[in-house]
């Protein structure tokens, strides 16, 4: 179960699925965009245990000191809660997670290291783009054009690029399991 903890006002909540959450000053929010995947803005993530959270309710204790459960502070990297530092405007375009970016002219961007899982970019002008690092997980690349775009060890895991054009693209240390050519 995840978390999301305000340093500024305190505030210490769960997260909902496609519904953004925010604290009560506001600096902290974040969702569940799918069972697993979490995105948030602000504040510290905190994950509880599930288990040892539901034993721990299970248990309370009528009096005297109360039922310890396991709780830990999510790493600021980690592949399945990424923070506002992954969503960011390129060419007026948001890139984050799941983002709609069908035709985008992103040629010759830098989106070095940034979380485009699922992201939707068929069509999209890739030429010449530095995706360096990205998680493309899961993405429609479909009939993308990524001539000479740099994806130097990028993650295509079970991403869709029938009808893309990688010619000359940088294919080095690029995770291409499950990836559809
Ligand atoms: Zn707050």
């Amino acid at each position: 179960m995840k978390l999301l903890y305000c340093l500024k006002c305190n505030d210490l909540f769960s997260l909902r699925p496609n519904d953004w959450k925010s604290c009560s000053c506001g600096g902290a929010g974040g969702m569940y965009i799918d069972d697993l995947y979490a995105i948030y803005n602000g504040g510290v993530p905190i994950g509880f245990q599930n288990k040892s959270f539901l034993k721990a309710l299970r248990n309370q204790p009528k009096e005297g000191v109360g039922f310890k459960f396991e709780a830990f502070v999510i790493p600021k990297d980690c592949p399945t809660m990424s923070n506002g530092v992954n969503s960011r405007m390129v060419n007026g375009y948001e890139i984050k997670p799941k983002a709609d970016l069908e035709g985008a002219n992103l040629q010759g961007a830098d989106l070095r290291r940034a979380n485009l899982y699922r992201v939707n970019l068929q069509g999209a002008n890739l030429q010449g783009a530095n995706l360096q690092g990205v998680d493309l997980e899961d993405a429609d690349l479909q009939k993308a054009n990524l001539q000479k775009a740099n994806l130097q060890g990028a993650n295509l895991e079970d991403a869709d690029l029938r009808g893309a054009n990688i010619d000359g693209a940088n294919l080095r240390d690029v995770n291409l399991r499950g990836t559809d050519f």
